[in-house]
């Protein structure tokens, strides 16, 4: 790893992947995670990616008004806009780099439902879509010299610097110093702040506090949102997601005294937005005094839940519960933050030359499938002015200080 570059990604989660990809090969673009490259949310994700690819029975208009219903019209309207007409564009650029979503017998892509959608717009790998874009975003960046991304990278400290910044992290048990003329924050969410969630180690909201010390806008950190359906183990803190997309292909949601419930509460039943299923819950438990709740999807059979959810039914198995035939017990937690850094629709935060994309930066919309475009969306178009600036053309144009080093870790 050299000490200078021209920019600098904070996190290589689908943002930090897909917008290193956006920039030219003689632009020189360090990117960090803190443990290994495939730790992050981003690889966690099963359900699937929203977006409207077939006009035939679905809309932008019709995606726009579930994201702003199930925003509670809290939404910023216009990115809600740019996310959903955007959209295919994201989804046919993943397909170019080799992401395989799942088809139906005659060839077309096949969609499921997730709740708060009033269409099936959600293209997915199984229950894996985040490991195969993961997983085909990393082999593009890859082949990309001007890329370098560094395993066990943990940034410490941003700070600006010489027109630019200067990170300072540990890097395979030493100190380090870099510097970049552009930083993107795509650190994540916030998940690992909450005893339960369903967020990796690594979500433990460092670009929020990185861009808040320098003086960036944050806005709205209490829109948490609290996913329904993660597997409920009392032995184990550890929550494991079971995705919407199992109520999406049928699921029932029962209560401790294994009954439908959701009709008290909401007329979408099971596929009501996540924050009303999640609340829904509570209410019932205070209602019945059991805090025991299940999903049955047993009615659809072995053969089709082992081939369309393998990761979510040997998850399920090692927890000693067999989904084509147990009812799976859940109970909510925290899964995804909409409130972080202040971004403009490119990602520009309130700093100069600091963006922001992903989970990480404010989206005030709730993941559905669509926190995952946010994502894509984000990150491309944050690389679009940072592109297109003079500094990013090769970094001798940029002042950087001359005082540099490389520390060994101070021992103990
Ligand atoms: C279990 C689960 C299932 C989900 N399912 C879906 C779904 O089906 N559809 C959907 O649209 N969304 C889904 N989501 C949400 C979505 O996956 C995330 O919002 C999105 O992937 C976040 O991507 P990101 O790139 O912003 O962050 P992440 O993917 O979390 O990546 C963050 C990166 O930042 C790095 N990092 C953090 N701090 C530092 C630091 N100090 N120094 C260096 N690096 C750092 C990490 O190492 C990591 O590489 C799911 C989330 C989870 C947890």
């Amino acid at each position: 790893m050299e000490t200078r570059y021209d920019v600098l990604i904070v996190g290589s989660g689908v943002a930090g992947l897909y917008a290193s990809l956006f920039f030219g090969g003689d632009t020189r673009v360090l990117m960090l995670a803190k443990r290994a490259r495939t730790v992050s949310s981003s690889s966690l994700a099963q359900g699937g990616i929203a977006a409207v690819l077939d006009h035939e029975d679905d809309s932008f208009d019709m995606h726009i008004a579930d994201t702003l219903i199930a925003g509670g019209y809290k939404n910023n309207v216009a990115a809600v806009e740019a996310l959903v007409r955007e959209g295919p564009e994201d989804v046919r650029k993943i397909m170019e780099l080799g992401v395989e979503f799942d088809r139906n017998p005659d060839g077309s892509l096949n969609r499921t439902l997730e709740g708060g959608h009033s269409r099936r717009r959600i293209y997915h790998h199984r229950d894996q879509t985040g490991k195969e874009i993961v997983d085909k975003l990393l082999a593009e960046v890859s082949k990309r010299k001007n890329i370098c991304l560094e395993d066990n990278a943990q940034i410490i400290s941003v700070v600006p610097s010489g027109g630019g910044f200067r990170a300072d992290l540990f890097v395979n048990g030493a100190v380090a110093s870099v510097f970049a003329g552009f930083c993107l924050m795509a650190t994540g969410g916030i998940g690992r702040v909450y005893m339960y969630t369903t967020n990796p180690p690594t979500a433990t909201g460092d670009g929020i506090r990185f861009a808040y010390e320098i003086g960036a806008k944050i806005k709205n950190l209490h829109f948490i949102q609290f996913h329904p359906t993660a597997f409920d183990s009392p032995d184990n803190p550890e929550r494991f997601l079971i995705s919407e997309a199992v109520r999406g292909e049928g699921a029932y949601l029962l209560n401790g005294y294994k009954e439908r419930f959701m009709h008290r509460y909401d007329d979408r039943l099971e596929l009501a937005p996540r924050d009303v299923v999640s609340r829904s819950i509570l209410l019932e438990s205070r209602r019945t005094g059991s805090n025991r709740f299940y999903l049955d999807i047993t009615r659809r059979g072995r053969d089709y839940l082992f081939n369309r959810f393998p990761a979510i039914s040997a998850a399920c198995l090692e927890r000693g519960v067999d989904i084509a035939a147990d009812l799976i017990p859940v109970y909510p937690c925290q899964h995804y933050l909409m409130g972080g850094v202040d971004v403009d629709l490119n990602g520009r935060t309130t700093v100069p030359r600091l963006y922001a994309a992903g989970e990480c930066a404010h989206t005030a919309w709730p993941a559905t499938p669509c926190s995952r475009r946010w994502c894509s969306a984000g990150a491309r178009r944050s690389t679009s002015p940072a592109v297109s600036g003079p500094a990013t053309r090769g970094s001798r144009r940029f002042p950087f200080p001359s005082t540099h080093r490389v520390r060994p870790c101070p021992r103990a």
